[in-house]
């Protein structure tokens, strides 16, 4: 039954009215919808509250549910394609002020109103059709960033396998099942810019629902077809005299067989292998003890004596879930995590808000764009060093220490009845140095509870009991989960790779992994990674960017290679060595390359492997398409 317009003014109240009212500058081709009175000031913590008064915000939906009830009878879009000046004003308008003009390409881009993209590829000219056809790429892994270079080949009509060690598609989503696991980046973001999810359950759903999406790109991009299961990559050894990569992969069986590719694209994301801590007695322990990423579903924990050792992102997540059926959890924090305040964290989509996302075009792209914004520097001003600051190693910044001070007033008011709590739960180490959690209180909520006790002493030892802290005082569980991490700056560990004159990539590396823009590597020909060295972000933007990114540079690179007739590239040492000289300077000017702070961001020489230090719109530039001249091409052989 359709709608009245007093139904969609009512469900309009759901929905966000800058975003909405973009849409329906295209929807009635009036721009008076973005009148400067109505320009939003949001609340940089707040969920999307616009500033606009509430009885302006009823004449708006009024006005817009008699646009759209008008559009569902059969009237056409007004503008499908605003002209620039107009989308440059509804751009302005969404996110609340002026946008810097060098970030408009980019956000146009992002945007994709034409339902066109820069990360589209494009292999028109038939030559370099037929020189796609005859290429065969290796991708490892079938999460995120495969089920992505999967979809680009096959648009490019690249032939591809896919290998993945897992029986199914998802990577991260589908290894972490621990309880409350849930996406930490608005969904409506993190998802594909290309395939949005109008039906998100939450703004930041479960691990399941994650599963879902990936695996129902998988289904549409029909990508099983191409996807090996249960199957390792094992080596990778680049045959000089045919330019080919040859794999040896192992399959579930046990039994080998090798495989070649012209190039072998690695996705297996940063946190694919957990970390065990190494403490004195770990396999003593008598009852069960895995990792949060290795969750033992058959452990029944109602009723039990649980000790969890970590409290980072994973830990945050499971420890409120568990805690009301535990008899007692006894948590071992060695650092506390910060906290920012999003109520909304747990909250559903509410249905008026799913229904304008199906229903009202183009307030999809505009919502998202909003989101994209938002964190398109996000919290980065704030995390920024200051080199003149001398206010402690507590923050890096004024301002940093503003955001210190505004997450310390969110936990004391958690805390006003166990001010004791205060102390253990507060990071001496500057926001912004550890990925920061979303605080939506059910963190403190289950320190508090009566069951729980947070332990900061040192850890001494495991033993069959449970864990002995510094001072010799034994906790006893029947359960021990870590909740300790991931081989973050471990890259590739499960893989040896030798590349041209039988170089070893892990020997290169003398265990400082590095890459050109996160990507690829000298010496090592076709070879690509994704999510790659130097490539995560702490406090902006959403990782599937960067996958999305990552791959058009990649299917740029077989283009060039199309184009050209090469048979391989690697980029030049000079290019590699001159930009991480640039990453690791400019890495120790942001929060997480602090030396007060210890993190996975950090691998063992204290270098910060992990993080993109620069902008969102510089890998965006960066990864446009490669450069010829930053590449060595190697050219075809003649046939023997
Ligand atoms: P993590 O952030 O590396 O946390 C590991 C925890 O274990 C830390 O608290 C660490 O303390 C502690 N730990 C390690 N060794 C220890 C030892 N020997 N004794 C005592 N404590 C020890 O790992 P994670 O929580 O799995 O998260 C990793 C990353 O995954 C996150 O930063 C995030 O990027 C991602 N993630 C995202 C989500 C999401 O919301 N979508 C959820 C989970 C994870 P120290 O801090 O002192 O080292």
């Amino acid at each position: 039954m359709a709608e009245t317009v007093e139904q969609i003014e009512e469900i309009l109240k759901d929905s966000h009215l800058p975003a909405l009212m973009c849409a329906m500058v295209q929807m009635t081709g009036d721009t008076d919808w973005l009148k400067s009175e109505w320009t939003p000031v949001y609340n940089p913590l707040s969920r999307g509250d616009t500033g606009i008064p509430e009885a302006e915000q009823a004449q708006i939906r009024k006005r817009a549910a008699a646009a759209i009830h008008a559009y569902l009878g059969g009237r056409p879009l007004a503008l499908q394609n605003p002209a620039t000046d107009i989308l440059r004003r509804q751009m302005d308008f969404v996110a609340g002020a002026a946008i810097p003009e060098q970030y408009v390409d980019f956000l146009v881009d992002e945007l994709s109103l034409k339902g066109r993209s820069s990360k589209e590829p494009h292999f028109e000219a038939p030559q370099v059709q037929a020189a796609a056809r005859r290429m065969k790429v290796l991708v490892i892994g079938a999460g995120m960033s495969g089920l992505l270079t999967g979809i680009r080949l096959s648009q490019a009509g690249v032939p591809f396998e896919i290998v993945d060690k897992n029986p199914d598609v998802g990577g991260t989503w589908f290894e972490n099942t621990y309880p409350g696991c849930r996406v930490d980046n608005s969904n409506h973001m993190y998802s594909y810019s290309f395939e949005p999810n109008h039906a998100w359950p939450q703004h930041f759903s479960p691990q399941p629902v994650l599963l879902e999406y990936f695996r129902g790109i998988a289904a549409k991009y029909d990508l099983k077809k191409h996807i090996r299961f249960e199957t390792l990559v094992e080596t990778l050894a680049w045959d000089e005299a045919r330019s080919v990569w040859r794999a040896t992969l192992k399959g579930k069986d046990g039994k080998t067989e090798v495989v070649e590719a012209n190039a072998v694209v690695t996705a297996v994301g940063q946190l694919n292998r957990p970390r065990f801590p190494e403490i004195e007695g770990m396999g003593t322990f008598e009852g069960p003890a895995f990792h949060s990423a290795e969750w033992r579903h058959d452990v029944d924990l109602t009723g039990k004596k649980v000790i969890v050792i970590g409290t980072g992102a994973s830990a945050y997540q499971f420890v409120p879930e568990i805690a009301p059926k535990v008899e007692h959890l006894t948590v071992f924090q060695r650092t506390p995590p910060w906290g920012l305040p999003v109520p909304h964290y747990h909250e559903d989509v509410p249905e008026g808000m799913k229904w304008t996302l199906e229903h009202v075009p183009y307030y999809d792209k505009w919502y998202r764009f909003w989101l994209f914004w938002m964190t398109t520097e996000g919290f980065l001003p704030m995390v920024k060093s200051d080199p003149l600051w001398n206010g402690g190693p507590g923050a890096v910044s004024e301002m940093n220490a503003g955001l210190r001070d505004m997450a310390i007033a969110s936990f004391s008011a958690q805390l006003a009845d166990r001010p004791d709590l205060l102390p253990k739960v507060t990071p001496n180490y500057p926001v912004g140095g550890k990925r920061a959690v979303l605080d939506n209180g059910v963190w403190l909520a289950a320190l508090k509870r009566d069951n729980v006790d947070l332990v900061t002493d040192r850890i001494a030892r495991v033993t069959p009991k449970g864990v002995v802290t510094a001072d010799g005082k034994e906790y006893e569980a029947d359960v021990l989960i870590y909740g300790t991490g991931f081989q973050a700056s471990n890259f590739l560990s499960f893989l040896k790779v030798k590349g041209r004159g039988g170089r070893d990539l892990h020997e290169s590396w003398g265990g400082d992994a590095r890459a050109y823009l996160g990507i690829t590597h000298p010496g090592f020909p076709n070879f690509f990674t994704i999510y790659g060295p130097n490539t995560n972000i702490v406090v902006n933007g959403s990782i599937i960017f960067f996958s999305e990114c990552a791959v058009r540079y990649i299917v740029g690179a077989l283009k060039l290679l199309a184009e050209t007739g090469a048979a391989a590239m690697e980029p030049k040492a000079s290019v590699y060595d001159e930009f991480n000289k640039r990453v690791d300077e400019a890495n120790a000017g942001w929060a997480w390359g602090s030396p007060h702070v210890s993190s996975w961001y950090k691998n063992q020489f204290g270098r910060v492997s992990q993080n993109w230090p620069f902008g969102l719109i510089d890998y965006w530039k960066a990864t446009l398409a490669p450069n010829p001249d930053d590449y060595v091409l190697e050219r075809e052989k003649a046939p023997a």
